[in-house]
């Protein structure tokens, strides 16, 4: 008798973060030089925290808020990528593969297009799977095409490593 084929799980996330002028951009893992940096406890990176967020519920595990507690002071600090490692760290030990993500940043700027490359190695490296960085406008409409600030929305897929009995 066939064994039933193994269904992959998929999750989905969003951030946003307003721009504020002095602070520096972190975005998709890279920091950006002369780019305005983005409000936030953490370094705001919205990338990966989207991608976070994939990786979470993809896994039932909850999301940024519930798992790292935004109020909680040893990961206020934390880079957005050491918060995707140890994402990626707790789905693995929850029992799941992980496939692959992207995640799509939307702004006016930076192009992330202009980085992809070094984007992508560097948060598939944190992640321990590929990771696609991909980037868009909205026609000027909106929150990121008035350039208050920098979305990114990401999508992640995972294999359970076991059944239940
Ligand atoms: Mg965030």
């Amino acid at each position: 008798m066939p064994s039933d084929p193994v269904i992959p799980l998929v999750g989905i996330g969003t951030d946003v973060h307003a721009f504020e002028e002095g602070r520096a951009l972190w975005l998709a893992g890279l920091h950006w030089p002369g780019e305005v940096g983005l409000a936030g406890h953490s370094d705001a990176d919205v990338a990966a925290h989207a991608l976070c967020d994939a990786l979470l519920s993809a896994a039932g595990l909850g999301d940024l808020g519930s798992v790292f507690g935004t109020a909680d002071p040893a990961w206020a600090q934390a880079s957005g990528v050491s918060l995707l490692s140890h994402a990626a760290q707790l789905v693995r030990e929850a029992g799941f593969a992980i496939g692959n993500a992207s995640v799509q940043v939307i702004g006016n700027r930076p192009r992330v297009g202009t980085r992809r490359q070094e984007a992508q190695d560097l948060l598939s490296a944190a992640m321990g799977a590929p990771v696609r960085v991909s980037g868009t406008t909205t026609d000027g409409l909106g929150l990121t095409g008035r350039g208050e600030g920098i979305a990114a929305i990401a999508v992640a897929a995972i294999l359970p490593l076991s059944r239940p009995a």
